[in-house]
């Protein structure tokens, strides 16, 4: 994927509440110093002021005891100042109770929706709404994920890119797969582009597109660079969801699996005309031929592997379906490796958002510290982590879930 800029950005509404809460309340990302400026203070100061108001309610005296505790002290030795002062007391006190207790369940109310920081390393409760949590088999997908690196360097063109072609080809027999070729020519030659469609019908009218590309990057072909996370990561997931989809009947949207190529730039640093051919090809395509309009989110799969998995809210990207996957990660409990940070980015998303449909990228895009691995001989297997690919296997898989309820 292409880089801009990690920034601190204007539009700090955008980032929600529970976020705001989540990050205040660990210090596990303090190792990320662009995402540790990026958060407003100010909703989790307003929630901290709710609670202090509701504890000062409730240590307030009731109406009942303090008329009791008047009428204790009005002997008929009293004054008839001291009366008259404590009458008027009485009234504040009993004035005040009311509005008091009306505080108190404002700030209940901003308690409820905020989900408490506790809950992140434990799966949310069982709501009325919420199945079963997705499953998702993360050791077969490491193994994917090993397999695919095995053929060493992919780019595109090359005998290795045409193994891997095939690898994915093997493990989608039996279902819809459309075969999206076609040849580019940058400044480099003239390459072959294979974008592997697996489709899952549904019965709900329109398409929710999930991708992830394969390559990697033709200016790194002479050095080892295998892309474990970059591209291999993403598309082992994709292969497994398709084990998890394959036989099923799909009670919602039909699910289309997209291994998109010709991601990478063709030179370094990166140049816009000569990258992101399969996507771009595609969703022209799919304008041209009526798809794209059915197509109702598209969900992009980029780097998700690291061990250290803190996956970015990216500013370009939708904000209602980044609140969707931020919905799917707390339902899960998993909402502590999501969008402790906003940054701008590029990828394979833009040809579809760009057009009008719904996307998302989820991506974590802090590979070793300051992301000293990507698009380096570093980007190997052992930064891994089957348990990522599960976090994001299972939140992909429920934000399919609430996106067919919507
Ligand atoms: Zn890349």
């Amino acid at each position: 994927m292409k880089h801009l800029h990690a920034s601190c950005e204007s539009g700090l509404v955008r980032v929600p509440l529970i976020a705001v809460i989540k990050h205040t309340g660990t210090n596990r990302h303090n190792h990320i110093p662009a995402g540790a400026e990026c958060v407003s203070p100010e909703p989790a100061l307003s929630l901290s002021k709710g609670r202090k108001s509701w504890v000062d309610c409730r240590d307030s005296p009731s109406p009942e005891g303090t008329t009791q505790f008047f009428s204790d002290l009005l002997e008929p030795s009293t004054r008839i100042g001291n009366f008259l002062f404590l009458l008027t007391m009485c009234l504040i006190v009993l004035l005040a109770a009311p509005a008091c207790s009306k505080q108190k369940n404002a700030s209940a109310e901003t308690t409820v929706e905020a989900p408490s920081a506790n809950s992140a390393s434990t799966p949310a409760p069982a709501t009325s709404d919420s199945a079963a949590p997705p499953s998702f088999d993360s050791s077969r997908a490491m193994q994917y994920v090993k397999e695919i690196v095995a053929f060493g360097p992919r780019p595109n063109g090359s005998e290795n890119h045409r193994r891997v072609e095939k690898y994915i080809l093997s493990h989608l027999k039996g279902l819809d797969v459309e075969q999206d070729d076609f040849e580019v020519t940058p400044s480099e030659g003239r390459f072959p582009i294979h974008n592997i469609i697996a489709k899952f019908p549904g019965s709900k009218d329109g398409i929710i597109v999930m991708a992830s590309h394969y390559d990697t990057n033709w200016p790194l072909r002479n050095i080892p660079y295998i892309g474990a996370n970059d591209g291999a990561s993403s598309s082992a997931l994709l292969l497994e969801i398709a084990n998890q989809l394959r036989g099923k009947k799909l009670e919602g949207y039909s699910l289309w699996l997209l291994w998109d190529d010709g991601e990478e730039s063709m030179r370094l640093p990166w140049y816009d005309p000569e990258s992101l051919y399969g996507v771009r090809h595609l969703a022209q395509k799919w304008q041209d031929d009526g798809t794209l309009k059915k197509v109702k989110a598209f969900i992009l799969e980029d780097m998700i592997g690291d061990a250290d998995l803190n996956i970015d809210r990216i500013i370009e990207c939708t904000p209602w379906l980044e609140d969707l996957v931020l919905d799917a990660a707390t339902r899960t409990g998993y909402q502590s490796h999501f969008f402790a940070r906003q940054i701008s980015a590029e990828d394979d998303y833009r040809p579809f958002e760009d057009r009008g449909v719904p996307s998302v990228d989820i991506i974590d895009f802090e590979y070793g510290y300051n992301n000293v691995f990507w698009h380096t001989t570093e980007d190997t297997v052992d930064k891994l982590s089957p348990k990522s690919l599960a976090i994001v296997g299972t939140v992909t898989l429920e934000t399919v879930r609430l996106l067919n309820q919507r």
